[in-house]
């Protein structure tokens, strides 16, 4: 099959469809590839890389869009990327529809095949292919949290670890998820008091025997967020309920009663974000303040470190990648977990969630 890989549009966007060693993978099951121009160039990933692991470059993405039979992205295509594509080819990329009904309309109008990343499932009701970006946005947040406790980026001038003789900072991590764990993993690795709330029972048994003492994990309950958020440095918000809005857990009011230049970082921003005052911010302009509270709410945090998120995309994208290259749209005919991530094909929406939210308007 002929794969293209247009360079992402997006404001800021980074990252690309598959990386050098993504692409050796297709050429070695037997397929091309076509890259755009300098579309890894941001991110170190040369055309010279690209052509030695086989793959052509091609000057614009007009051409791509004509002659590939799949396309692989990371973000939603964009209006006029919508309109170069067309029936019988294959869309390979995160697309969010439910929100977005025009771009359903347009993809619905130009008859692709769509596969959306965030809902291809696994064996055990897992999302493989949200999970990665879950993992970078949940280490990152105590990096970020961590960088605006410096008194010169607006924080209290409190140290994560301490140091002999100086208590470390409070980590309160709301949400034990994805998010949640990778948070408390960076946390305890640069030496910070670490608290977990979640409302899963059997989610806090699994963080214990992972943690093995050296976090405390407690129920979820209004109680403990005004016991914990009291004292907390750094707060994180990493609570999902799948399918909708996330719920504001930390108020206005608990914000009043945390220590002047506390930061709390919420990662939830995506799903509206989990505490009262949260609104989405950009990587340029990354926080505000609120109740002498320093606030990071931003959107995209896996897009700040596009490197390491294309590497770690392209790592779960792959498998399920190379069977679509392999065997088309039948790929999908024998494997349930591909076939759920099947969202528009010839013009219909395929996944009941969108359909749900958007069939009436088609
Ligand atoms: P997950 O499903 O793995 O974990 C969510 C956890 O929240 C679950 O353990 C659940 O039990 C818990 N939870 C639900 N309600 C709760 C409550 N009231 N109190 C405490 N815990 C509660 O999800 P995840 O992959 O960790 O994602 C978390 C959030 O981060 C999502 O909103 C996701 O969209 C978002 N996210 C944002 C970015 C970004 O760049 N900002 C990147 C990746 C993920």
């Amino acid at each position: 099959m002929l794969i293209g890989v247009p360079k992402e549009i997006k404001n800021h966007e980074y990252r690309i469809g598959l990386s050098p060693a993504a692409v050796r993978e297709y050429i070695a099951n037997g397929h091309q590839v076509m890259v755009e121009n300098n579309g890894g160039t941001a991110i170190g990933f040369t055309n010279e890389d690209y052509i030695q692991a086989g793959a052509s470059i091609v000057e614009t993405p007009d051409e791509i869009f004509a002659k590939a039979e799949m396309i692989v992205k990371v973000k939603e295509p964009q209006p006029n990327e919508c309109k170069m594509l067309r029936e019988g080819q294959i869309l390979y990329t995160y697309l969010h529809l439910a929100p977005d009904p025009t771009q359903t309309k347009l993809l619905a109008e130009a008859g692709v095949t769509a596969i959306a990343y965030e809902t291809v499932t696994d064996n055990r009701n897992g999302l493989p292919l949200l999970a990665p970006m879950s993992e970078v946005a949940g280490r990152m947040s105590i990096q970020a949290g961590a960088h605006h406790l410096e008194k010169a980026h607006g924080g209290s001038g409190t140290l994560l670890g301490g140091v002999p003789g100086v208590a470390p900072a409070e980590v309160l991590v709301i949400g034990g998820g994805v998010v949640g764990i990778n948070a408390a993993k960076m946390a305890i690795g640069m030496g910070a008091d670490v608290t977990i709330l979640d409302r899963s029972l059997p989610r806090l048994r699994e963080l214990d025997d992972i943690f093995a003492g050296r976090v405390k994990t407690i129920y979820s309950t209004v109680d403990a967020i005004d016991h914990y958020s009291k004292t907390a440095d750094l707060v994180i918000g990493a609570v999902l309920i799948p399918g909708a809005a996330a719920p504001k857990l930390l108020t206005r009011e608990h914000l009043k009663n945390m220590k002047p230049g506390s930061v709390v970082v919420d990662v939830a921003i995506d799903q509206g974000g989990c505490f009262e005052t949260s609104k989405a911010t950009t990587h340029q302009d990354p926080t505000y303040v609120v109740e002498d509270v320093v606030h990071y709410c931003v959107a995209n945090m896996p897009g700040g470190v596009a490197r390491t998120s294309t590497i770690a995309l392209n790592n779960a994208t792959l498998p399920y990648g190379i069977m679509l290259a392999n065997k088309g749209i039948e790929a999908m005919r024998n494997n349930k977990n591909l076939l759920d991530g099947l969202n528009m094909h010839k013009g219909k929406i395929t996944y009941k969630a969108v359909h749900d939210d958007l069939g009436q308007e088609l």
